[in-house]
């Protein structure tokens, strides 16, 4: 009865508009004429903070004021409320009375007086939570972070003329336009607020800019910034394979939706690794030595290219759901298994096909991620659909078993095998006359354009993809995506002249893995991956330190008597093959030690894909350049 009762009192007050959902309805104070003003000053970026002082166009009476909430790129809530400190908001230099709404702790409400015409927000941005942005010598400018802008507008409608004074001797690179320039003090053009969030910047005192491509007016850059400047010494032979990014995207789309492209790149190993993508930028964080160790273009050589790709694949075509007015609205995640799923293996196939990553060695990376997808417990019961539907949630997801609960990664893994079995059907069904490529020529009409958004449906692609071969797209994406699929789909394998095994023979890419990651690979032998310090990462459902109840956060104290180290694990691994002597661990846990024996003899074992005999190497011809370098 009070349940009734209380949901009866919501209802109405919903109705009646006390909760209002939010908006894009308002109209919109701040114009190109009147635009809102942003000043940043950067100078204590490398102290961990910033000051951010804006202008807001008001009328006199109640006002609400938000920061960005929901992020584009980032799939999720994550607008770092933790970063906002030491708020003051005055009007014509009296100080004004806010308080943050109950409900909605991004809002921040205001009564604007008589006669005011704008007012002053100042505050304090940390650049810690719950990413790190900063070091003493790099910087990167989220604009979503440092702003507050007019509650339920039209980001499209809404202008912000923006500035930023960057510390002495530092250099930046991004894709807004800069008006004029006064010593440290950069003034960029008044833009619409959905172009300047789109437009991040990197900043730092060791950078190194190089012009990858150009045609006409048109130019792709690398604009690098490193904690260390010899991080910028990039060799040539790395640089040239980069240098192919934008032809090879031209062959694949055969658009292009930008004038000038800037792959911002900052080098740090106290900043996180991450990418997030823009329609004439990329915001990419990566290791120091990530541009001059090998090893790492071998395990995340499709960081630039995939956050490039999606130019094409996710800012100029996106999910209808997941296109929204302003930041407050809810994005809808679940077409993310074409936005990111597709662009997992575009992002794959531009940096094979650029040479950042030797064509010949796709099918080895193929081979580690069907064993990851062939050996993942929660793939029984989980679809797909779920794991891009929940995306927002997934993202920031943590904690143990990680191959149970399933990861926001698993629809980017899965998805890169879901569009290789839509290429190689494709390639089958028309001889290799039309291949995914084609396919994306038409999703990328019209042809050359600067940045805009036309959206899609699951229909349109399925429409689409008719236009291309006709074929039952409708069941082929409902059997992978929205049913269970417990297998992971290995017939594009055999169209594409390959099965998997598993020998003893390493996996190069799950070696680097290995060495960079400072991890153990077990998975497929004992059933779980060590980490730093011999803690197990994850256990394996099912395999065999599984059933002598292992578990994730233990850390491996000795094999066989010895300390722990990943040399001797492998030594007793080979050993145990011809003994079978279970080996014996003894294993910390919360300040206890325990002895667990574990029975497997199988030896080492890692994923490959082989040749079948006679049959056509499709993979080949996909990961083959396709542009004239
Ligand atoms: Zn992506």
């Amino acid at each position: 009865m009070l349940a009734v009762a209380s949901l009866g009192l919501c209802a109405a007050a919903n109705a009646a508009g006390l909760i209002p959902e939010p908006n894009a309805n308002a109209v919109v104070y701040a114009t190109k004429a009147n635009p809102e003003t942003l000043v940043l000053d950067a100078r204590t970026a490398g102290r961990g903070f910033m000051t951010s002082t804006m202008s807001i166009p008001v009328v006199p009476g109640p006002f609400t004021f938000v920061y960005p909430q929901w992020i584009p790129g980032e799939h999720g809530p994550t607008g770092p409320l933790a970063d906002i400190s030491q708020l003051k908001v005055s009007a014509d230099g009296k100080p004004l009375t806010w308080r943050r709404d109950k409900v909605d702790m991004y809002a921040f409400h205001v009564e604007v007086p008589q006669g005011v015409t704008s007012i002053k927000v100042r505050f304090t941005v940390l650049m810690n939570s719950p990413d790190v942005m900063s070091t003493p010598n790099v910087g990167v400018v989220n604009w979503n972070r440092v702003l507050f802008y007019q509650n339920n507008i039209n980001y499209h409608n809404y202008y912000i003329k923006a500035s930023i004074i960057l510390p002495k001797g530092w250099g930046f690179g991004t894709a807004l336009t800069t008006a004029s320039r006064e010593g440290e003090r950069v003034n960029f053009a008044e833009e619409p607020l959905t172009y300047l969030v789109d437009s991040p910047l990197d900043m730092g005192r060791y950078y190194k800019k190089v012009l990858l491509w150009h045609e006409g007016t048109a130019h792709q850059w690398l604009d690098m910034f490193a904690d260390a400047p010899q991080e910028l010494d990039v060799p040539a032979k790395i640089l040239d394979a980069y240098k192919n990014m934008t032809p090879e995207a031209l062959a694949l789309y055969g658009s292009r939706h930008w004038y000038n492209y800037h792959s911002l790149l900052a080098l740090s190993n106290k900043i996180g690794f991450q990418g997030i993508e823009h329609h004439q930028s990329s915001d990419d964080r990566a290791p120091a030595d990530f541009m001059t160790n090998p090893k790492w273009q071998l395990v995340a050589g499709d960081l630039l290219t995939h956050e490039f790709s999606h130019s094409w694949n996710g800012k100029y075509r996106r999910p209808w759901d997941l296109t929204t007015d302003n930041y407050q609205i809810p994005q809808r995640t679940d077409l993310l298994w074409v936005y990111e799923g597709m662009n997992q293996y575009l992002g794959d196939l531009l940096s094979f096909r650029a040479g950042i990553r030797k064509p010949s060695e796709y099918p080895q990376y193929l081979a580690m991620i069907y064993s990851q997808m062939a050996t993942e417990p929660g793939r029984d019961t989980e679809p797909l659909i779920d794991l891009t539907t929940a995306a927002p949630f997934l993202y920031e997801a943590r904690g143990e078993y990680p191959s149970i609960r399933r990861t926001a990664g698993d629809f980017y893994t899965e998805g890169e095998l879901l569009w290789l079995d839509v290429d190689t059907i494709i390639r089958t069904k028309t001889h290799d006359r039309k291949s995914l490529d084609t396919f994306l020529h038409l999703y990328s009409e019209p042809k050359f354009t600067g940045p805009i958004t036309k959206t899609y449906t699951r229909a349109d692609i399925e429409h689409l993809l008719n236009e291309v071969v006709p074929y039952n797209w409708h069941a082929f994406f409902q059997r992978h995506v929205y049913e269970v699929a417990k297998l992971p789909p290995t017939g594009e394998l055999r169209r594409s002249g390959w099965r998997l095994v598993y020998t003893a023979k390493p996996n190069p890419f799950i070696q680097a893995r290995e060495e960079l990651m400072h991890m153990n690979y077990q998975w497929l032998t004992y059933g779980f991956n060590i980490g730093k310090g011999g803690k197990l990462l994850d256990v394996r459902e099912g395999s065999p330190a599984w059933t002598a109840a292992m578990v994730p956060g233990m850390k491996i104290e000795s094999v066989d008597g010895q300390g722990y180290t990943p040399g001797v694990l492998k030594y007793v691994l080979v050993q145990a093959e011809h003994t079978h002597q279970p080996t014996t661990f003894i294993v910390s846990q919360d300040g206890w030690f325990h002895t667990i024996k574990v029975s497997y003899f199988g030896g080492p074992r890692y994923p490959h894909l082989v040749r079948i005999p006679g049959t056509p190497n499709l993979l080949a011809r996909i990961m083959a350049p396709h542009a004239r370098h």
